[in-house]
């Protein structure tokens, strides 16, 4: 019997991970935002660290440049602030992919997210 329960609390944890985990090549603003879809925002950047630690961790200045421009305290600050170039379409794209792993940068969606934004 404890041997289900376990089983079933380590599937839970498993899933749970699974949900919260970026792609391989996930970029930083589509897992902020499919994690802000699904999560919401806890007035931190947790979003943000978790990907950076898992993705990119050695882009220690990420926040820091972050803040610098405009997101200075939560996830959203991130997407409202700095990836202002999402295609306007109403729902979450999936995610075109970063061209290099560990790369900060946004990946690029379809035409409309060529737009040059900053
Ligand atoms: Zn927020
Ligand atoms: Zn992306």
């Amino acid at each position: 019997m404890t041997d289900v329960v376990t089983e079933i609390e380590q599937q839970l944890a498993a899933f749970s991970r699974d949900l919260t985990e970026p792609g391989d090549r996930e970029c930083l603003r589509c897992y902020l935002l499919r994690m802000l879809e699904e999560f919401g925002c806890d007035n931190t950047h947790r979003w943000t660290e978790r990907w950076r630690s898992l993705r990119a961790p050695r882009a220690q200045a990420l926040l820091r440049r972050l803040a610098a421009r405009g997101a200075c305290c939560c996830d959203c600050e991130v997407i409202l602030n700095v990836f202002r170039d999402y295609p306007d379409t109403g729902r979450l794209l999936p995610c075109a992919g970063v061209s290099r792993a560990g790369s900060t940068k946004p990946c690029k969606l379809g035409a409309e997210g060529t737009r040059v934004g900053t």
